[in-house]
């Protein structure tokens, strides 16, 4: 989810592979490492922390001269972000080095498999398996070996999304990578050649790009860049030449950081269920210190979390009501500990915080802890203070989020916690292990539909920047889609300076409806006709109240529901879901909006005045 770096060429190795990473750390990361490929050996050094850690150490321990190497920045889903982990990791022989982003959701079976067959392990990484696993295809004679053919047999095997990237004592001068989900561009130098996540790694070397395809492996030379799909085919790639400035480079070519996640969005999600269903057909969480008895003994869920992730827990608190039959409630952290909450050990306290760092969350969670409470944390930052003071773990896998205004940390802490309402309802049994496979499937369904919503969004767009000059933006949403129309709100407060509120639609006729006067923009989030069809109704009936007060009405609304239409100045269309999933798909085009509106103000959408992407006082 990080930065991958792999150089093969003239020059210093350790210098392009450093000079690549520190391109790449507007990625974010927790942890660095480089592994050479110097006479006929792996010399590697890696440490937890910034990079500055790994160049002080490379400063005291220098590693021999190389013209072969790859480097790595962390950002972890599995295991801590300690030195042990950090990447690169070697075989048993310490002839293989491999670095990787992302997941590999079928690690623990293939682990206990190499473990079966003698392999150590050495650290608590998804990825070590993949070193030793190459480690056994490229097992040999101590010949040359086919380091891309045994990549290809590797990747056949794995499960997940991934950039790998490896390099061996016996294949010198070459450097392997292969990609599934996960990104990986080749530069073309002149004599020399590159691997990188991105191209700002490399672009002060070359502007010629090589960009793989999905589920390719590419064997770089410093004369050569080969690429074939996983059966040793030719494979398909996309030459290019890099346009980009450097700064545009590290946004992807996007103009925000912002605009990049909300595109990332569709893998975020998929990436925050990887591995969470077992081959036994049920769903495991991450560090889970709480035994399936105490989780029985639940009979009362507090969701705490501020800002964004609160409007996460509203919608959580739907699904694992719906789900488990145990009472939930949703507190602002802030406001949590200094009412006195009935708090006892069969409580369970749903933490829910993107750094795992908020300070507010942080306090109400001790509060909790020393009442007794379990906690079980939601959060994005592997090793952070939340989970580490946390009895139970889900990590949302979102990769790092570098724009202060959060989209893929929300949806991905939504999916979390309908992950949690799964699990609970998996262990008291209060569904079905088919319905909870249904919810899962629909569920895996949603990338595919976050997708189509961020293909339609040119209107919402020219719509930003239609209402640039509105003073005021009101949002309404019944059931689900009220912690929509409040997140709707606070991304346009948060970017767009401006008056924006968020309503349940039938609080309306009680205050809020004065609001509307000629001109008011009402967004409105209308659930889904199929399902609970009624809400759907009251919504309609809501958005003829606030229209024949002379509203300009803009309707997020399901493809087919015709019935919104003639209430409607404006419709955005959004795939048909389940009515608890919609969240996932109506926060888009609100992201969007708030996005696209803030620009045209001509305000720092990544860095919007006076916050902080981590809140670290009370
Ligand atoms: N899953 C791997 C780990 O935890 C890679 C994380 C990354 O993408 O940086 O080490």
């Amino acid at each position: 989810m990080c930065g991958i770096v792999g150089y093969v060429g003239g020059q210093s190795a350790l210098d392009v592979v450093v000079e690549g990473l520190r391109r790449l750390e507007y990625r974010g990361y927790d942890s660095a490492g480089v592994a050479l490929l110097a006479d006929g050996k792996l010399a590697t050094d890696k440490k937890a922390g910034k990079l500055a850690n790994l160049e002080s150490s490379l400063a005291e321990s220098p590693l021999p001269a190389a013209t072969t190497g790859i480097g790595h920045t962390r950002w972890a889903t599995h295991g801590g972000p300690t030195d042990r982990n950090a990447h690169p990791h070697l075989d048993c022989t310490g002839s293989v080095a491999v670095i990787h982003n992302g997941i590999i959701e079928n690690f623990a079976l293939l682990r206990a498999e190499l473990e079966g067959r003698g392999h150590q392990m050495s650290s608590d990484t998804d990825t070590e398996v993949v070193a030793h696993l190459l480690e056994e295809e490229t097992r040999g004679n101590g010949e040359a070996v086919d380091l891309a053919d045994a990549m290809r047999r590797v990747c056949r095997r794995l499960e997940g999304s991934f950039t790998l990237v490896a390099t061996h004592v016996d294949a010198p001068e070459l450097v392997v990578g292969a990609r599934r989900n996960s990104p990986l561009v080749a530069g073309r130098g002149n004599g020399e050649n590159f691997l990188a996540s991105d191209v700002a790694a490399f672009i002060t070397h070359t502007r010629e790009a090589v960009e793989l395809g999905q589920d390719q492996v590419v064997e770089v030379t410093a004369k050569s860049i080969t690429v074939t799909d996983f059966d040793g085919n030719p494979g398909e790639s996309r030459e290019y030449h890099v346009e980009w400035d450097l700064s545009a480079a590290e946004k992807g070519g996007y103009d925000y950081f912002m605009l990049k996640e909300i595109d990332e969005q569709p893998q975020a999600v998929a990436d925050t269920m990887l591995g969470r269903l077992g081959a036994d057909g049920r769903l495991h969480l991450d560090e889970m210190r709480l035994s399936d008895d105490d989780l029985r003994a639940v009979d009362k869920i507090i969701v705490i979390a501020c800002g964004t992730a609160f409007h996460a827990g509203l919608v959580a608190k739907y699904a694992i009501e719906h789900w488990t039959r145990i009472p939930c409630e949703v507190e602002l952290a802030s406001e949590f500990r200094y009412r006195d909450p009935v708090l006892t050990r069969s409580t369970l306290i749903v933490a829910i915080s993107q750094s795992g760092e908020t300070m507010d969350t942080l306090m109400a969670l001790r509060h909790a802890r020393e009442q007794q409470a379990r906690v079980l944390a939601i959060c994005n930052t592997n090793g952070s203070t939340i989970p580490r003071e946390s009895d139970a773990v889900l990590y949302t896998h979102a990769g790092p989020e570098v724009a202060v205004a959060s989209t893929k940390g929300y949806l991905t802490q939504i999916v979390a916690c309908f992950l949690v309402g799964l699990y609970l309802a998996q262990v008291r049994g209060t569904k079905f292990g088919d319905e909870i496979r249904a919810v899962v499937d629909d569920l895996r369904g949603m990338p595919a539909k976050i997708s189509d919503v961020l293909a339609s969004m040119d209107p919402v767009r020219a719509l930003g920047r239609e209402l640039r000059d509105a003073t005021s933006v009101l949002f309404l949403g019944r059931h689900v889609g009220y912690p929509t129309a409040l997140e709707g709100a606070l991304k346009l407060k948060e970017l767009a300076y401006m008056h924006a509120e968020g309503f349940a639609a039938g609080e309306l006729k009680h205050g809020p409806i004065a609001l509307i006067e000629d001109g008011v923009p009402v967004i409105a989030v209308v659930p889904s006709p199929r399902g609970r069809g009624v809400l759907h109704d009251k919504v309609v009936s809501n958005l003829q109240e606030v229209r024949a007060r002379g509203a300009r009405t803009i309707v997020i609304a399901e493809e087919g529901d015709t019935a919104v239409e003639p209430y409607a100045d404006t419709v955005i269309r959004i795939p048909q879901s389940p009515t608890l999933l919609q969240p996932l798909l109506s926060t888009v085009p609100l992201q969007v909006f708030a996005c696209e509106m803030a620009d045209a103000r001509g305000h720092d959408v990544d860095q919007p005045r006076n916050l902080a992407k981590s809140v670290t006082v009370e």
